[in-house]
Protein backbone atom coordinates (compact mmCIF):
# COMPACT_ATOMS: atom_id res chain seq x y z
CA UNK A 1 0.00 0.00 0.00
CA UNK A 2 1.13 3.25 -0.82
CA UNK A 3 0.63 6.85 0.96
CA UNK A 4 1.54 10.84 0.12
CA UNK A 5 3.02 12.16 2.43
CA UNK A 6 1.36 15.43 4.04
CA UNK A 7 1.26 17.31 7.25
CA UNK A 8 -2.31 15.19 7.72
CA UNK A 9 -0.71 11.65 7.72
CA UNK A 10 2.44 13.48 10.00
CA UNK A 11 0.24 14.21 12.21
CA UNK A 12 -1.88 10.80 11.98
CA UNK A 13 1.26 8.84 12.79
CA UNK A 14 1.36 11.04 15.98
CA UNK A 15 -2.12 10.47 17.28
CA UNK A 16 -3.12 7.28 15.71
CA UNK A 17 0.26 6.11 17.18
CA UNK A 18 0.63 4.12 13.78
CA UNK A 19 3.37 1.81 13.60
CA UNK A 20 4.45 0.78 10.23
CA UNK A 21 8.39 0.62 10.25
CA UNK A 22 10.75 -1.91 10.26
CA UNK A 23 11.87 -0.63 13.98
CA UNK A 24 8.57 -1.88 14.76
CA UNK A 25 8.04 -5.03 12.99
CA UNK A 26 8.93 -8.67 14.28
CA UNK A 27 10.44 -9.38 11.20
CA UNK A 28 13.34 -6.76 11.66
CA UNK A 29 16.59 -7.71 13.34
CA UNK A 30 18.32 -5.22 15.23
CA UNK A 31 21.74 -6.60 15.20
CA UNK A 32 22.00 -6.45 11.31
CA UNK A 33 19.63 -3.75 10.47
CA UNK A 34 17.91 -6.78 8.14
CA UNK A 35 14.47 -8.25 7.32
CA UNK A 36 14.32 -11.74 8.32
CA UNK A 37 11.58 -12.29 5.65
CA UNK A 38 14.79 -10.64 2.94
CA UNK A 39 13.04 -7.98 1.88
CA UNK A 40 14.24 -4.71 1.29
CA UNK A 41 14.01 -2.31 4.28
CA UNK A 42 15.03 0.90 3.17
CA UNK A 43 11.62 2.21 1.84
CA UNK A 44 10.33 1.10 5.40
CA UNK A 45 12.72 2.84 7.70
CA UNK A 46 11.80 5.08 10.57
CA UNK A 47 13.93 7.34 9.41
CA UNK A 48 13.05 7.86 5.76
CA UNK A 49 9.31 8.00 7.28
CA UNK A 50 10.92 10.76 9.33
CA UNK A 51 12.25 12.68 6.63
CA UNK A 52 9.93 12.50 4.19
CA UNK A 53 8.95 15.71 2.62
CA UNK A 54 5.20 16.48 1.56
CA UNK A 55 4.72 15.03 -1.88
CA UNK A 56 6.72 12.25 -1.38
CA UNK A 57 5.17 8.90 -2.07
CA UNK A 58 5.52 6.50 1.24
CA UNK A 59 5.54 2.94 0.95
CA UNK A 60 3.44 0.32 3.82
CA UNK A 61 5.12 -3.13 3.80
CA UNK A 62 2.57 -5.93 3.40
CA UNK A 63 4.52 -8.04 5.48
CA UNK A 64 4.39 -5.76 8.43
CA UNK A 65 3.98 -7.25 12.11
CA UNK A 66 3.79 -4.93 15.09
CA UNK A 67 6.02 -6.49 17.58
S1 LIG B 1 8.55 -7.41 6.92
FE1 LIG B 1 8.58 -5.38 5.97
S2 LIG B 1 8.34 -3.93 7.67
FE2 LIG B 1 8.97 -5.91 8.52
S3 LIG B 1 11.21 -5.79 8.65
FE3 LIG B 1 10.67 -6.77 6.70
S4 LIG B 1 10.66 -5.08 5.24
FE4 LIG B 1 10.52 -4.18 7.27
Amino acid sequence: MRAVMSEQLRQERVLLRLVSCCEDCEHFVDETEACDLIYPTVPHRRAVWDQAKDGDEMSFCKMFEAR
